[in-house]
Parts: C-alpha cells; sequence; structure tokens
C-alpha cells in the first residue's frame, strides 16, 4: 500500500487469500487471554521444530482439500499467537519458503508478525527484515506496572523502557503497537499519558481497545471470586467515542472500530477478516475460512500435532456473517459488491433496506455503492449490526 492522501475504498476482491499461523507459546500466560496459548517462561519450546513442520503438514493437507487455491495468490501472512517471536527465526524463514515454493506469492506480499516487548531487539527487527518480514506489531498494552500486574503480564522493565526507540530505528518501515484502556485501578489520565507518549514516536499504525472479560480466563475467575472487578466500561465508552477525533489530529486513519493508520499502512492482513476475503489458518487454535467453509483447529499443540482433522469443514453462512465483520470497518466500502457478492436476495433487500435506515438517521453516508459509517454510530454498532441480521 502507498501512502496516498485519496481514503482507500475497500471492495471485493477474488483472487488472494491470506495464511495465518498461530504460535501457540508465550513466556507466561496472560489473565484477561483467551487465545489458545501457554506459558513456558523464558526458554524456546520442544517441540518447536515438530511444530513448524505440522504447519507445513496441515497447509498442504488443506490445500489436497481445497486444491483451487493454487489458482490465488497469497498476498498476506501473518505470524501471530501466542507469541510468535518467540520462535526462532530461522523456522519462519523455512516456512516462508515452503509458502513460496507451493503459491503464488504477490509481489507486495504483507507478511506480519506480533512480538511481545521482552523479545523486542535491533538484531531481531534486522533478522526479520532479512527474511522479508515487513510489518511488526507489538503487544505493550500499558507501559503502566500496575496495570501490566493487573493483566498478569510479564513486564521486563528495561525493554518497555527502550522499546519506542527500537522501533523508531527499525529497518522495517511497517510497524505498530497495541494499546488497551479500561483496566480497574488506571486512570483515564494513564492511558492517554501512553497514548501521547507513543504519538510523539509517530509509528504508522495504533491498535487501540478497550480490555474485555473473556469467559474461561484466569480474569474471569477471579471477578467471579471477587478479587477483581470488571472492565471500566464508563471510562471506556469515553475513550472510544474522544479517539476518532484525537487520532485524526495526529494524522492516522480511523479504518475500523480499535485500529488506526497513518495513509497507507492499513494492516491487509486484518483486512481480509473485515471483508470475508479467504484465509488458510495454520497451527492449533488457527481458525480458516476457505471456498465458503470454515474449519477450527484444536486448542492443544500436542493434540494438533499428533492428529488435526483437515477434512471437517462447516459451511458459511453470510447472510448473517458478513455484516459481523464488514460493518466493523469505519473507512469506506463498496457495500452493493459485496451484498451482491455473498448474500441471497431477500437478505439483500433486508440489508439495503436497512442501510437507507441508518441513513436516515445519520449514522452512515451512501453514495455511488460506497458506504461509510458516522462517528455517531459508535456506541450504538453492536445493537445497529444485529439490527440488520435478525
Ligand atoms: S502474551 Fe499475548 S497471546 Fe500470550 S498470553 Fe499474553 S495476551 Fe495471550
Amino acid at each position: 500500500m502507498k501512502e496516498s492522501t485519496e481514503e482507500t475504498v475497500w471492495q471485493v476482491r477474488n483472487s488472494f487469500f491470506g495464511v495465518y499461523v498461530h504460535f501457540p507459546y508465550c513466556f507466561k500466560k496472560c489473565d484477561y487471554c483467551d487465545f489458545y496459548s501457554e506459558g513456558i517462561g523464558a526458554g524456546p519450546a520442544n517441540d518447536e521444530l515438530s511444530l513448524f513442520k505440522s504447519y507445513q503438514k496441515e497447509v498442504s493437507e488443506r490445500v489436497s482439500h481445497f486444491p483451487n487455491l493454487k489458482h490465488r495468490t497469497i498476498d498476506t501472512v501473518f505470524f501471530g499467537g501466542g507469541t510468535p517471536s518467540k520462535a526462532k527465526t530461522k523456522n519462519w524463514y523455512h516456512f516462508l519458503e515452503f509458502l513460496r515454493s507451493e503459491f503464488n506469492v504477490a509481489r507486495d506480499l504483507e507478511i506480519s508478525i506480533e512480538v511481545n516487548p521482552e523479545d523486542l531487539s535491533p538484531q531481531l527487527l534486522e533478522e526479520y527484515a532479512k527474511i522479508g518480514i515487513n510489518r511488526v506489531n507489538v503487544g505493550v498494552q500499558t507501559r503502566n506496572p500496575k496495570g501490566l500486574a493487573y493483566l498478569g503480564r510479564h513486564y521486563d522493565k528495561e525493554k518497555y523502557d527502550s522499546l519506542l526507540q527500537t522501533l523508531t530505528h527499525s529497518p522495517i518501515q511497517r510497524v505498530g503497537i497495541d494499546l488497551m484502556y479500561g483496566i480497574p485501578g488506571l486512570q483515564t489520565s494513564d492511558f492517554y499519558s501512553d497514548l501521547s507518549y507513543i504519538l510523539e514516536a509517530g509509528l504508522p499504525h495504533l491498535s487501540l481497545y478497550s480490555l474485555t472479560l473473556e469467559k474461561g480466563t484466569q480474569y474471569s475467575r477471579d471477578v467471579k471470586d471477587h478479587k477483581k472487578t470488571e472492565p471500566e466500561e464508563n471510562i471506556q465508552s469515553e475513550i472510544l467515542t474522544a479517539l476518532p477525533e484525537l487520532m485524526e489530529k495526529h494524522g492516522y486513519r480511523w479504518y475500523e472500530v480499535s485500529n488506526y493508520a497513518k495513509p497507507g499502512f492499513e494492516s491487509k492482513h486484518n483486512l481480509k477478516y473485515w471483508t470475508y476475503e479467504p484465509y488458510l489458518g495454520i497451527g492449533p487454535g488457527a481458525h480458516g475460512m476457505i471456498e465458503g467453509h470454515r474449519y477450527g483447529n484444536p486448542r492443544n499443540a500436542s493434540l494438533y500435532q499428533k492428529k488435526t482433522p483437515t477434512n471437517q469443514y462447516e459451511p458459511v453462512t453470510p447472510n448473517s456473517e458478513l455484516a459481523l465483520t464488514l460493518f466493523r470497518l469505519f473507512s469506506p466500502f463498496r457495500y452493493l459488491e459485496f451484498i451482491e457478492m455473498y448474500l441471497d436476495k431477500s437478505s439483500q433487500a433486508k440489508y439495503i433496506e436497512t442501510i437507507h435506515l441508518w441513513e436516515k438517521r445519520g449514522l452512515c453516508s451512501i453514495s455511488n455503492g460506497i458506504f461509510q459509517w458516522k462517528k455517531e454510530a459508535l456506541l450504538l454498532l453492536d445493537d445497529l449490526i444485529l439490527s440488520i441480521i435478525v
């Protein structure tokens, strides 16, 4: 994506797909995290090599099931987790070589990796740049030690203190940070102090999202046992609604509820999820969507390596799913193209009728088949999306 002053209008794209790879190990399991991940301390994972072999095996099996993938082109690869920066760079390199040998790959292939602060270093970024990784996202969440302790996150003070210095001197230009707000015990001003510290560095991508309480996490058990409290919803709504204007002043485009980018620096991979493009999900706990079918892998690394059924798929249900993803976008998109491509006639009529009602209420603009939310829709978003699918 080139930097441009014109806003990108998202549209249906038919000849590409993305690859997501889940590396399930972390230094420590955070209390609020509901991704499949296991805390294993500072050392490497015992099964790292066999896990990478299983990734290749899974890709091959899924391609045998969907041979048409060979006619598409991979334009995004995303190493997520867990903490993929915990894995050896050479293993990512071999995996990328494998993909290049098996598939058509776009010339401007986006290759992203999530990095945790404890792994970040100038040397690591050099290594990544050498193997073609061209996008790095660091899960910071907060720089406040009290907040990190509340979240049960590993905190390496030296690394947290030097991370902006490292990122602003990165050989990889497309770098971003995740920050979280609404952490109990922290004030609104704590979040803004983190944000302004990071804004000064001018990184091209920021994900700013609220803490949520997910079932099955340590955090949810602690809330149930009255050891911790729920996320601060009032603070969250206040920050959520203030952010678009503030970020715009700093030159960022608000392209998804929680995501801001300098022009041309949007995450092409994450846009696939919101624009209903196909992707292979590889690794334990990963999900994929290919040729109108979804699948999910076992949330257990050894079970995944022993036996992952690669012939079990559920058909997608675009009449309801499309709204859940597409209408999270706050940048403009060609809504008529999307609904004509994915929905049956009666759902198309329902979508169009509802969108016109939203326009009358001043919640969105529509023109020449292009849809864009207005800020007024933000706090109502969940209900609005629900209203289009029921
Ligand atoms: S580091 Fe990330 S993936 Fe790992 S437990 Fe924490 S939030 Fe989850």
